[in-house]
């Protein structure tokens, strides 16, 4: 089953923690063992899986800046967004994390990171719950 909530970003680029309200869903949803995948149906944000910290997401927006800066992208021609597409295609669009006992099993520090690169937009998160 996939279920879907909507988050709006408030500036161009932030990293947003939402592993809560993925684990909201997961443990709504009756999943003892399982996988969970967390997708956006979007091309300029990702999902990650790394530390919420404030550093770290700084670091991470700039690393993005340094690889997809100043080209000559042929998309800018169309709507002047071709870095946050080509960032969000390194990123990538979906992380998977085990589910035991209707938790999301991950590591102390580690969240599930929405990615936004070219906000402020309204976003949709799907979370895909596979039993087994
Ligand atoms: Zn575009």
């Amino acid at each position: 089953m996939t279920k879907t909530f909507a988050l709006p970003t408030s500036s161009r680029r932030q990293v947003l923690d939402i592993t809560g309200e993925v684990a909201e869903i997961v443990a709504n949803n009756d999943v003892a063992s399982g996988m969970c995948t967390v997708s956006v149906p979007h091309c300029t944000c990702a999902v990650r899986i790394n530390e919420h910290e404030d550093g770290l997401a700084h670091d991470i927006l700039t690393l993005m800046d340094g690889l997809v800066a100043d080209g000559d992208w042929h998309h800018n021609r169309i709507d002047q967004n071709a870095g946050a597409h080509l960032a969000a295609t390194l990123l990538g669009n979906s992380i998977q994390v085990p589910v035991e006992g209707g938790n999301l099993v991950l590591g102390t520090w580690q969240r599930i990171l929405l990615i936004e690169l070219d906000g402020p937009r309204h976003r949709r998160i799907n979370v895909t719950l596979i039993c087994g």
